[in-house]
């Protein structure tokens, strides 16, 4: 058993990647193919004396697709249950409709955002996340360069 880890953000932001980061291994599929993950992996991490259930949600948005819609409604059903949700953005992006209404979905759950894609030229201010983060960490990262992981696994081992 681990503590619900629940990895969420829209399409395409890097959650397979930094699932994949953290377990040290590609067990989920990256591509930049939007919608690829369809459906949950999950696997146990320990992340500095912290047992983790890591949990690869599908990206959630609406959609016609029906295959992807029971992801989907899963996602939603996953942040219920999370003990923590780690929510992901492509600081590359502005931020759209999807983000805030996700923002509004976790703000009473143990969450941290991740801003990813650090090396990429930045579209998003700090301000502008902070001001919506509330007390929920903010933390920098690129999965391409591999930065921000440890001050993602410090963050998250200073919440339990
Ligand atoms: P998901 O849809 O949120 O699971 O996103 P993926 O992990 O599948 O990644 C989507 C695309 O973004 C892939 O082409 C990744 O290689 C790319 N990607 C992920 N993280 C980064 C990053 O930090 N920087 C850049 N430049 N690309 C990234
Ligand atoms: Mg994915």
């Amino acid at each position: 058993e681990g503590l619900k880890t629940t990895i969420i953000g829209r399409p395409n932001v890097g959650k397979s990647s930094l699932l994949n980061r953290l377990l040290g291994e590609e067990k989920a599929i990256v591509t930049d193919i939007e919608g690829t993950t369809r459906d949950i992996v999950e696997d146990y991490v320990n992340v500095r004396g912290v047992p983790l259930k890591l949990i690869d949600t599908a990206g959630i948005r609406e959609t016609d697709d029906a295959v992807e819609k029971i992801g989907v409604e899963r996602s939603r059903q996953a942040i219920k249950e999370a003990d923590l949700i780690l929510f992901v953005l492509d600081q590359s992006q502005a931020l759209n409709p999807t983000d805030h209404d996700l923002m509004k979905l976790t703000q009473d759950e143990n969450r941290i955002l991740v801003l990813n894609k650090s090396d990429l030229e930045t579209a998003v201010s700090l301000e502008e996340i902070k001001d919506l983060a509330g007390n929920s960490p903010v933390i920098s990262t690129s999965m391409t360069n591999q930065s921000g992981i440890d001050d993602l696994e410090e963050a998250i081992a200073q919440l339990f």
